[in-house]
């Protein structure tokens, strides 16, 4: 069986290490020394000034949401998975749902303006499997109708654009460290913000709104992290670079042996570099996807129709609209399994039953 995503996990001898400290300190939670020492470790890996490890990558958005104290509407792209919907929902604001670019699957910044009412408050968009969204194009956006900016950064771990992190732009970015995700901390997620008031802020109300030990500064709510996670997330950082390598070489492999299969990518930021998290293709039709897909669990293989349906489409809590290019694509787009546990050989295998499944399909009848 080969599934979509399985999470890395160190040599379990680096973890037990940390976790005799944890022992010797009998301190598991509550920003402890592994969890602020996490937060300097992720500032210097990615190049960033200020970021704050909390409990996952739900709570990184509603803290964003929150800080920045948005209101009314917030404009979102509806193919995302589905908490940087529910965030905005949660946090009592309304998505407006703007359609993607074809090529890049991010939020089309020419498509913005005419969403903007008086009752914007933000934009709120995914860098899709960690490519960049078109950050300056929306900056000049929300300079000229004085929004705020949030990214959803959840993919887009070490990934840079203009020569720094993509962390760096916006308001605040978002990212999670979940198990299933490129860099982990089993559960977990931070902020990144270059407001320095805005990172105060976030860490009060991380800790319960508290400012000091009997006094409160904010509404908070607790969206700490524990030891036991900051120390997956130490471990796990010392193999990035050994991760990414691996990830490019399976990429790679993959990129070789569907060329020429009629699928296509998403068309990667000029001024950025994949950070290999995801390997999303392309059909040319949705009964081609199916096709693939069915095919493909045949032999005990299972990728993901990530992202399907439209969020703009499927929650219940929005009203649903129809977006032209996010329709067709959410439709069409089919995430392979990719993830270390892949050797070359499986790789081969899977792209193997592609073509013989795409071969068939484009042969004319009367040649058999
Ligand atoms: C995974 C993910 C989230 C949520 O992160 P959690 O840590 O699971 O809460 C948010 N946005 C996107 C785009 C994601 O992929």
């Amino acid at each position: 069986m080969i599934p979509v995503t399985k999470p890395f996990l160190p040599p379990i001898d680096e973890y037990t290490q940390l976790l005799n400290g944890i022992w010797d300190r009998s301190w598991l939670t509550n920003m402890g020394p592994l969890a602020n020492k996490l937060e300097s470790q992720l500032e210097d890996y990615l190049g960033v000034k200020d970021l704050l490890f909390v409990t996952n990558g739900t709570i990184a958005l509603q803290f964003a949401i929150k800080a920045l104290e948005l209101n009314g509407e917030v404009i979102t792209t509806p193919f995302s998975f589905v908490a940087t919907a529910s965030s905005i929902v949660w946090e009592g604001c309304t998505p407006i749902f703007v359609d993607i670019d074809r090529y890049s699957l991010n939020i089309d910044p020419s498509k913005i303006e005419a969403a903007i009412t008086p009752k914007t408050s933000a934009i709120l968009a995914t860098h899709v499997y960690g490519n960049p969204c078109d950050v300056i194009a929306i900056q000049n956006i929300a300079d000229k109708y004085n929004l705020k900016v949030i990214y959803d950064g959840a993919h887009a771990f070490g990934v840079k654009v203009h020569g720094k992190s993509i962390f760096n732009f916006g308001d605040v970015t978002t990212c999670s460290t979940h198990a299933t995700k490129l860099y982990h901390t089993i559960e977990g997620g931070f902020v990144v913000s270059k407001h320095k008031v805005l990172i105060e802020k976030m860490t009060s109300m991380r800790n319960f709104g508290f400012d000091g030990p009997v006094q409160f500064k904010e509404l908070g709510i607790n969206g700490k992290n524990s030891e036991f996670h900051a120390a997956m997330g130490l471990v796990n950082l010392k193999h990035m670079e050994a991760i990414h390598q691996k990830r490019k070489q399976l990429s790679d492999l993959y990129d070789l042996m569907l060329n020429n299969s009629n699928i296509t990518k998403p068309l990667w930021n000029s001024k950025s570099k994949s950070n290999f998290a995801y390997y999303p293709i392309i059909f040319k039709t949705e009964a081609l996807l199916l096709k693939v897909k069915k095919e493909l669990e045949a032999n005990e293989i299972y990728g993901r129709r990530y992202f399907y349906p439209s969020l703009a489409k499927s929650l219940p809590y929005v009203d649903h609209s129809d977006l032209k290019v996010t329709d067709d694509i959410a439709r069409r787009v089919f995430c392979l399994p990719f993830h270390l546990g892949l050797i070359e050989s499986d790789i081969k295998y899977i792209t193997s039953i592609i073509k013989l499944s795409l071969s068939l399909e484009s042969q004319p009848f009367n040649n058999i």
